[in-house]
């Protein structure tokens, strides 16, 4: 740690995925030598390659803007590097490396063979049209195009890019490579490509993998509160599928407050959140004010403030501090399941954890939505589309993996689990073995 803070001072957020896995890992680490001889932790730290790009456009006011274009290619070992797009005005290079240096233990979980990248730029599609983000996007793939490929590497969404964004990014690069593959972006339409069940696998293989751990510590989600932040894909996908199961979600948050729901989330509540994503104005607020009698809006707050059994981070890194897990319990929550990539602070995971509390990182809760990725992958090379039947039951059983690796790597002395360690173990030793077996490159 102390060569790398040394080689990459103020990237914070990659730092920080780091430190947390080779704590993790240290045990195991140090029972095999040929890990250390082979230097592999030097090597699995630093991404294989970053490309940096300008990407210029015009606005609708005809000015030309610049923005900054990436594509962190991490790792290889186990498959074609595989991960998403996020647009957002605070992405930097320390992000993307954090997310992809993540994406690569999480690939690994899935028990598909893909790698770990992860790109983006600083473009903010806050309060832009729908004619700037297809310019951008064009833009964005002028440049990206040559460093992708259906055998290469494999973009998706992330925060910012949804299936509007896959549709523009795959008609540009269509129309630049002129090969017609379907298989160089995952996410795209039912029309194109697409499969079916991947805009609600994020949110539906982390409620998957929610009960799993709630089995495993012999509840069971029926009649459960559950808060969640975030109201993009992934917190709708998570919503629609807690309903299915019984729960209640009781709070939904954005940057700008908190949506109370007392009586719960409904189906058509839940649909709007798809149009408040799509009118790109980023307020949870607009909630509250198409339901005023079923959501009350306060300002200011997170969801956490909001009693609940469970909580469901499911917005941005870092998203829960000490504060907030304190908050939580003291309001009587008992599990927080991290949806969102890095979403709780260390100190946050250190409180749940010595607080008898259950807690899942995300690489293990929000697998489900790469590994659905990587089924529209399997089904753009067999030129087949299966059914919704067909996906969801590979959904399930790779959530189910995830969890039985980490129970494997993660069990503690009194048969409860550590589901950090677990999964980052399961993940690591992977990912090591397969860089072993290849060779010193
Ligand atoms: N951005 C998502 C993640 O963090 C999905 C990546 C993908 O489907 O390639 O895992």
């Amino acid at each position: 740690m102390a060569m790398l803070q040394a080689k990459h001072p103020g990237e914070s957020e990659y730092l920080q995925a780091v430190q947390e896995v080779l704590e993790s890992i240290e045990e195991v680490y140090n029972q095999h030598p040929e890990f250390e001889e082979a230097k592999i932790v030097e090597r699995m730290v630093e991404p294989d390659r970053i490309f940096t790009f300008r990407v210029t456009w015009v606005d609708d006011r005809g000015e030309v803007q610049t923005n900054l274009g990436y594509r962190v290619q991490f790792n290889s070992a186990i498959g074609p590097y595989k991960g998403g797009l996020r647009f957002h005005r605070a992405v930097t290079p320390s992000m993307l490396k954090f997310l992809g240096f993540e994406q690569t233990f999480k690939n690994a979980l899935t028990t598909l063979p893909m790698g770990g990248a992860k790109g983006g730029s600083d473009f903010d599609p806050v309060g832009k049209s729908d004619a700037e983000i297809m310019r951008f996007c064009q833009a964005f793939m002028l440049e990206l195009w040559r460093c992708i490929g259906p055998d290469q590497d494999i973009p998706a969404g992330d925060v910012g890019v949804g299936g509007r964004e896959i549709g523009f990014l795959n008609g540009m690069y269509q129309k630049l490579s002129r090969e017609y593959h379907t298989g160089v972006l995952t996410g795209k339409g039912m029309t194109w490509g697409g499969s079916i069940l991947r805009p609600e696998a994020t949110g539906f293989g982390a409620l998957y993998f929610t009960q799993h751990v709630l089995h495993k510590a012999g509840k069971d989600i029926k009649g459960c509160k559950v808060a969640i932040s975030g109201f993009g894909n992934v917190a709708w996908g998570a919503v629609k599928k807690a309903m299915q199961l019984g729960a209640k979600v009781v709070a939904i948050s954005g940057p700008d407050g908190v949506c109370e729901v007392p009586e719960g989330m409904t189906a058509e509540m839940n649909d709007y959140m798809l149009e408040m994503r799509s009118s790109n104005r980023n307020r949870v607020q607009d909630m509250a004010d198409r339901f005023p009698d079923k959501a009350k809006f306060t300002a200011g707050k997170k969801a956490w403030c909001v009693p609940c059994d469970i909580a469901l981070p499911c917005a941005f890194q870092n998203e829960l501090s000490e504060e907030d897990a304190r908050e939580l319990k003291a309001n009587g929550c008992w599990c927080c399941c991290e949806v969102s990539n890095m979403g709780c602070q260390p100190e946050a995971i250190h409180f749940f954890q010595n607080n008898g509390m259950l807690f899942a990182p995300g690489k293990a809760v929000n697998a489900g939505g790469v590994a659905t990725s990587g089924l529209e992958m399997t089904q753009n090379a067999q030129h087949l589309s299966w059914t919704a039947q067909e996906v969801d039951d590979r959904l399930h059983h790779i959530m189910q993996s995830i969890h039985e690796q980490c129970v494997r790597f993660g069990e503690r002395a009194d048969g409860s689990i550590d589901y950090v360690k677990g999964a980052n173990i399961a993940g690591f030793m992977k990912v090591a073995t397969a860089m072993l077996e290849q060779g010193t490159i």
